[in-house]
């Protein structure tokens, strides 16, 4: 058995962000990942819009609103430093009805709050910035400093600098078993490891990995699809911006919007629908037969109390797995959208919420909890991508032996 004083749990951008920060704090640190997969970022880190988020849209105070503007910050230096694509294209959000009117002078608030640029445009202007939209209010809001990235390139860049500062990537191993109070973890196929501490970063199975830990017990993981749609560059519709809807704010999502990513290809999504498996990506494959009855038992409960407006979400959303119903809501953005304009596309994620079992409704900001030896980070949805290397310092922090000064 060898021994390492950290081990981290998930090679997604979590967990090499936090692998990066344990060895800036303490060089001589032996420090392993445990991936199950043969590479990094095969989940949520390589399949994402790759938005770096401005930080307008979160309640002032949370973490989420806290760390994401300085980590697109650092997000955008780290692709600099590396030579990876970005674009600064900005972003609009437009009102699909008259409703939104108040959602939209909520955000624009919140923006000021959390000390992000954004300017109310009038219907000139708009149609100045972006002549492919339209308001249905007559005013939208730009968010000059919104950027796109490169999530798979990124992850690679960032695996290969934590590989070379000495940390240990395994691949192909997922982690079987543990036991907290031996400090002792089983990859499914090496050898046992012993660690000082333990880091869980497991994303979509983060909440499985914590219940091994005996922590996390009242959370429990509810996936949602994402699912995109590729606009035909045969509709010549050109976007100088991303351009997203004004959102509900009673549910948990931004709603359908379009990204063009660093190849210029515009992808129009995601979605936000049920899934049956924390890796449901297509069809019936990763449905979880074992974990269909939780599933189904915490949806039912969200729609009976009619939680985060879960109604709304599951009606809306539920039917974008369908092009018929996914279309006008892309529509409303892209006047000129045909259907045909919409070419089906591969790219696919998970969202993994967290479902609080006590309080019976989704977590909304990231969750750090502890156990004996060990830290879970809970609920790393979007902007986890964003924000990962403020949040990988702020977990840092919650490790007690760094308040000690030393390893334990
Ligand atoms: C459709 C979609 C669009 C998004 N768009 C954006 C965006 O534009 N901007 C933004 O900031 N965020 C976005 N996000 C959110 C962002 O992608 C995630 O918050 C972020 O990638 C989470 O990173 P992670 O490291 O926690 O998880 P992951 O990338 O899922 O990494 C976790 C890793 O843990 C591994 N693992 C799990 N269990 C085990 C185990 N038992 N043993 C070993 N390894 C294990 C997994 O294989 C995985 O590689 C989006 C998410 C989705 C789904």
């Amino acid at each position: 058995m060898r021994t390492v004083d950290f081990l981290v749990i998930g090679a997604g951008i979590l967990g090499l962000s936090i692998a990066r920060e344990l060895k800036r704090r303490l060089p001589d640190a032996a420090i392993t990942v445990l991936e199950k997969e043969a590479e990094a970022g095969r989940h949520s880190s390589g399949r994402n819009s790759g938005v770096l988020h401005s930080g307008l849209y979160y309640p002032p105070g949370s973490l989420k609103a806290r760390l994401c503007r300085q980590g697109a910050a650092e997000m955008a230096a780290f692709h600099e430093e590396h030579g990876l694509p970005l674009k600064r294209c900005g972003k609009i959000l437009t009102p699909a009805a008259p409703r939104f009117a108040d959602e939209m002078a909520i955000i624009a608030e919140r923006a000021a709050q959390n000390g992000v640029k954004a300017k109310i445009l009038d219907e000139r202007a708009l149609r100045e910035l972006e002549p492919e939209t339209r308001s249905a209010t007559g005013s939208a809001l730009w968010v000059p400093d919104t950027a796109v990235g490169a999530p798979l390139a990124a992850i690679r860049a960032l695996a290969r600098d934590v590989r070379a500062q000495g940390v240990e990537l395994l691949f192909n191993s997922e982690l079987a078993d543990i036991s907290p109070q031996r400090r002792q973890a089983i990859p499914r196929n090496g050898d046992a490891i012993h660690f000082a501490y333990a880091i869980n970063a497991a994303g979509l199975h983060a909440d499985r990995v914590a219940h091994r830990f005996g922590a996390a017990r009242r959370y429990a993981l509810l996936p949602f699809k994402g699912l995109y749609w590729k606009l035909n560059p045969d509709a010549g519709i050109r976007l100088n911006h991303l351009v997203y809807p004004v959102p509900d704010l009673r549910i948990l999502y931004l709603g359908v919007h379009t990204t063009t990513a660093v190849d210029g290809a515009i992808y129009l999504g995601p979605t936000a629908a049920p899934a049956w498996g924390r890796e449901n990506y297509l069809g019936l494959r990763g449905i979880a037969p074992a974990e269909l009855p939780r599933i189904a038992r915490h949806l039912a409960r969200m729609f009976i109390s009619d939680q985060d407006g879960f109604r709304a979400q599951a009606w809306q959303e539920g039917r974008r797995y369908f092009k018929r119903w996914f279309f006008p809501a892309a529509q409303s953005l892209l006047p000129r959208l045909e259907p045909r304009h919409l070419l089906p596309a591969a790219k696919v994620g998970l969202h993994p919420r967290i479902f609080d079992r006590e309080k019976g409704e989704l977590l909304k900001d990231f969750l750090l909890e502890h156990s004996e030896n060990a830290i879970h980070l809970l609920g790393a949805t979007s902007p986890a991508w964003t924000s990962a290397f403020p949040l990988a310092r702020h977990l840092c922090d919650q490790i007690p032996f760094f308040d000690r000064g030393e390893p334990a």
